[in-house]
């Protein structure tokens, strides 16, 4: 099967045809390899408009949205994020080569000693990662030049609002269970600026700051 090939299907039908236009985050869309984070029985399918189950009734995000995502947190190469839902690591691998150091966190312990394992075989050494409920953030390696947000919220965690640097982005969808608004969260030094940016549906944040287990 010829991976390379999906891949730049991939980039071009589903991110650029669409209006994504950062050359670094379309670089990143070449360069991993999406279908090692995936089980072998859906490798084929790994590069499809959709996303895909990683077990535990969770899901590898759809390209466009994992793009989305990562070009509104407007990032040139020096930042140090925070993502919250590692998931599969595919999310988290993008980031790490769009920024210098990666913090993500995932609540599900196996879904992490996978994601995990895979960053770990791709030499992605500028990812940190651990176990625990991400609504709280993660003080200790605050503030963050953005954070990207991979579950739907029924609100937004107001932790994580103040572990943002300024003039940085929150990238997060809230919503209900069953549909979300995608929004961008500006902290300025007067507040924070809120915008809409596209519907979308995603797995639901399970935490302190987000739905009950
Ligand atoms: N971007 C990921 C990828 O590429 O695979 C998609 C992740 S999936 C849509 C959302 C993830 O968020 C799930 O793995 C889920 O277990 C995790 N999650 C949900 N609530 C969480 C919380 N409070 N803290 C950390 N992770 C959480």
């Amino acid at each position: 099967m010829d991976f390379n090939a999906f891949r730049e299907k991939m980039v071009l039908r589903q991110l650029v045809d669409r209006g994504i236009k950062d050359q670094r985050v379309i670089s990143a869309f070449l360069k991993v390899p999406r279908h090692l984070f995936v089980e072998e029985a859906l490798r084929e399918r790994a590069y499809g408009d959709y996303p895909l189950p990683i077990g535990m009734n969770q899901t590898i995000s759809q390209p466009y949205m994992v793009a989305l995502m990562c070009e509104l947190l407007e990032l040139k190469g020096n930042e140090k994020v925070l993502e919250i839902g590692t998931g599969s690591g595919y999310e988290t691998a993008i980031l790490a080569e769009l920024a210098e150091r990666v913090f993500s966190i995932e609540r599900i312990d196996s879904l992490m000693q996978t994601s995990r394992s895979v960053l770990d075989s791709l030499k992605y050494n500028n990812v940190v990662t651990k176990v625990a409920d991400g609504t709280y953030g993660w003080r200790e390696e605050s503030p963050f030049d953005g954070i990207v947000v991979t579950a739907a919220s029924p609100k937004i965690p107001t932790r994580l609002l103040s572990q943002l640097a300024v003039n940085r982005h929150l990238v997060i969808p809230k919503g209900d269970a069953f549909s979300q608004m995608l929004y961008k969260i500006t902290k300025t030094d007067k507040g924070f600026d809120t915008k809409d940016i596209t519907g979308c549906v995603f797995v639901k944040l399970i935490g302190k700051d987000g739905w009950e287990n």
